[in-house]
């Protein structure tokens, strides 16, 4: 069975992008994904530290470059 998701006609109204979510995780550390960048062959999912130490480099083969950290600063605002 595959569990590859295909995409086609799934298309959120509400959302230009998805969102990430915790079962999103970094493809470096394995912590909760706040970044996604597609590139050629794919998409990489980092969590901020990882995201931002990769960004000089991802930055030139990035076709996009999906940032939610902004989200980990809004929950940690008591
Ligand atoms: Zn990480």
């Amino acid at each position: 069975m595959s569990t590859i998701s295909t995409n086609t006609g799934a298309v959120d109204e509400l959302a230009s992008e998805p969102q990430l979510t915790a079962a999103d995780r970094c493809d470096s550390c394995g912590a909760q994904a706040y970044i996604r960048v597609t590139v050629n062959n794919g998409e990489l999912l980092f969590c901020a530290h990882h995201g931002k130490k990769h960004q000089e480099k991802l930055s030139a083969i990035a076709h996009s470059w999906h940032d939610e950290t902004a989200r980990l600063f809004e929950e940690q605002r008591a």
